[in-house]
């Protein structure tokens, strides 16, 4: 498969590909086989072994407490998990709020920079008055006064080859949330070989995609984006509302990897049209010779 010179190239093809290879459109791809292994992959810690709820937490959390295999042992799942976001930005900034309010125990966020009038738009952590400033400083105050239950960690950086495995080795589930594809590559190698999920979300003008790369269990990133598309610029058109969609949908990939609730989009991509409000399911399957996951 040859490489793509754009996110909305990569949509593009993977419409095309999904004209090639999944014979229903919008049918749930059926994840029998993957999903036990993908939920024993979190399963680290017995009930025993898992922290206790205090009575603070469960009266902060009982309304998600209360959804169906989720309860007390999916609250304690929750506080004992470890989620790594790659940038901070209009997408893992909404991912990053909504993983704090569900109680995630630690949060390890990765984001260089500082703050511009063209973030404010989606980058829903920040506020008019941090323009100029370190992006991080919001970012971590923001996400304390919602839980300061939750473990907040703000590193100053963004991803690259050198720090992917040290960053990733920080957190048992990895987000990627960066617009360059040199973060989401070097993001994309570092969680394979240390055999974490990764949640890859993403989106461009109206439309945006979300699915989720469990090693051992589906491919990865580099089948389909082998190589740092030559055009692709930092900055694109997008509406803070699709890359929040977006966020609200890897973050709840997140969720349903750490509890055990529901099946992720594992060996599937969610593209949805937000102009048409079309929702696809692509299946993705793994590349034979991926130098990455093959
Ligand atoms: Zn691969």
């Amino acid at each position: 498969m040859e490489g793509f010179d754009a996110l909305h190239e990569l949509l593009k093809t993977l419409v095309m590909v999904r004209g090639q290879v999944l014979k229903n459109v919008g049918e749930k791809f059926s994840l029998q086989g993957s999903m036990p292994a993908t939920r024993s992959h979190l399963a680290v810690k017995s009930m025993p072994d898992l922290p206790l709820l205090t009575e603070e937490e469960r009266s902060v959390y009982e309304w998600q407490m209360w959804v169906p295999g989720v309860g007390e042992e999916g609250q304690r799942k929750l506080k004992a998990a470890s989620v790594f976001v790659s940038r901070v930005g209009g997408l893992g900034g909404v991912v990053a709020l909504e993983l704090a309010a569900a109680g995630v125990g630690r949060l390890v966020l990765a984001h260089a920079g500082c703050l511009k009038p063209g973030d404010l738009n989606r980058q829903l952590l920040q506020t008019h008055e941090h323009i100029g400033l370190p992006r991080m400083e919001s970012i971590v105050r923001r996400l304390r006064e919602l839980n300061p239950r939750c473990e907040v960690i703000g590193i100053a950086e963004n991803v690259n080859d050198e720090n992917a495995e040290r960053l990733v080795g920080e957190a048992d589930v990895i987000m990627s949330a960066a617009p360059m594809f040199q973060e989401r590559l070097a993001l994309n190698a570092a969680a394979f070989r240390a055999r974490k999920p990764m949640v890859e979300c993403a989106m461009h003008t109206l439309e945006a995609t979300v699915t989720t790369f469990v090693p051992g269990h589906t491919g990865c990133l580099a089948c389909y984006v082998p190589e740092v598309p030559p055009t692709w610029k930092r900055q694109f058109p997008v509406f803070g509302a699709v890359s929040g969609t977006a966020a609200c949908i890897g973050a709840m990939e997140v969720i349903k990897l750490i509890t055990g609730v529901g099946e992720p989009l594992a060996g599937t991509l969610l593209s949805m049209d937000l102009g048409s409000m079309r929702f696809r399911h692509v299946r993705l399957p793994k590349r034979p010779g991926c130098p990455v996951c093959g």
